[in-house]
């Protein structure tokens, strides 16, 4: 069969890699870790960094097609790959983007959508104006942040100042602080022939930074939710983007929507998808690379997807008690085959299924009591 190659094997790239065998690939993980989740379903390609050249020139040799998945690859690995004459989807060119938070939101509002008030912040210097039109606000890196890390939030141009001194003068955006209704994501698939497919909108809660429920249907208007997908859309093609991508908006008063973020990969308010639409998130990456035609993504049933973080797990590492989960009929339960159970850590995901979205999150809710 064909081998599929994907650089890094954590949870996204397990669940990458067991859509691509159901679907008859091979797969090749490239990792520094032997164990990395992905591991069970794939050969692993052991690296020291996802730059090291006889690491990339093993993946051009033996892969047919390559993805990554997390946002911080290395670009210039994406392009030097693609120049091998390899389908790699996404490009380098959309990674960078999406891997700085100033190219980013430039990119989105040169694309005519909306984001919210930012100031690039290439330096002190940046600093020196009127900041008003941004507070109070967030001051976040424009690299490397996930999980809400790399971020403070400001009152004042003094808390600015300095806590843009604490994080030692590096590129940031400040942005103005929105009045948030909800949070939604919408996972968009798009081919290098340009067919595009959107999953369902999903309304995401997060607890401690940390995404903790996705909600599917999101509980908004269907008007709402359908410009959020288009917006999606229009995204992925001003970025002539191949593959799986997920884009965050925010929801505010009357309606308005913009975009907070996207995510070049499988995102995780997409795991809602291993079981409640026909062809999930990881599938639509193998069918984008592969030059596949994208899968249909009709929601077969309202969804609550719930996180599963090593804050479950005992001291001693012992498992939380899946009983309740076990027995209810209409949960899936997701493992990564994480050993090592860290506060914060992803361990997991549990899908409920139910006839509404509001029972599917009560019962989720109920269920998470009882780990
Ligand atoms: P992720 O883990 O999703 O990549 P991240 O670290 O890149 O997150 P953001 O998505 O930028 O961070 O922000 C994290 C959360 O902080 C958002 O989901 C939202 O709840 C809140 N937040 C961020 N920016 C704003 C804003 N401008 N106004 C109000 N809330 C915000
Ligand atoms: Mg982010
Ligand atoms: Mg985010």
């Amino acid at each position: 069969p064909a081998m599929l190659g994907i650089l890094g094997g954590g949870q996204l790239g397990r669940m990458f890699a067991s859509a691509a065998k159901n679907m008859g690939y091979g797969v090749t993980v490239l990792d520094p870790d032997s164990h990395a989740p992905a591991a069970e379903f794939a050969d692993v390609h052991l690296c020291k960094s996802f730059t090291d050249p006889e690491a990339l020139q093993y993946m051009a040799t033996h892969c047919a097609a390559i993805t990554t998945e997390f946002e911080n690859v290395n670009a210039d690995s994406m392009r030097w790959l693609a120049a091998q004459d390899i389908p790699v989807a996404p490009s380098g060119d959309c990674v960078e983007i999406a891997q700085d938070r100033i190219a980013e939101k430039n990119f989105i509002r040169d694309a005519g959508l909306d984001v919210a008030p930012f100031l690039a912040v290439k330096n002190a210097a940046s600093l020196e104006g009127d900041l008003s039109a941004y507070l109070p606000g967030i001051l976040k890196t424009a690299r490397l942040g996930y999980d809400g890390k790399g971020q403070v939030r400001v009152k004042t141009a003094e808390d600015v100042r300095f806590a843009h001194a604490e994080m030692k003068h590096q590129p940031c955006v400040l942005e103005k602080m929105m009045p948030l209704v909800s949070e939604i994501s919408a996972i968009v698939t798009r081919t290098r022939a340009g067919e595009v497919a959107c999953f369902p909108v999903a309304e995401n809660e997060h607890l401690n930074g940390i995404l903790d429920v996705s909600i599917v249907p999101a509980r908004i208007s269907t008007a709402l939710a359908d410009r959020a997908r288009q917006m999606a859309m229009q995204l992925a093609e001003k970025l002539d983007y191949v593959g799986v991508m997920a884009v965050e908006f925010f929801v505010l008063e009357g309606d308005e929507l913009v975009i907070n973020e996207m995510a070049p990969r499988p995102h995780n308010s997409g795991h809602y998808t291993l079981n409640a639409t026909l062809t999930t998130q990881f599938e639509q990456q193998v069918r984008a690379m592969c030059g596949l035609y994208p899968g249909k993504t009709d929601l077969l049933s309202p969804t609550v997807m719930v996180n599963l973080l090593g804050d479950s797990w005992g001291d001693d590492g012992s498992e939380p008690h899946w009983e309740i989960l076990m027995t209810a009929p209409n949960t899936k339960l997701h493992l990564y085959g994480k050993k090592l159970a860290r506060p914060g850590r992803k361990m997991g995901h549990f899908n409920v299924l139910a006839t509404s979205a509001d029972a599917a999150l009560e019962q989720a809710r109920a269920i998470k009591e009882t780990l």
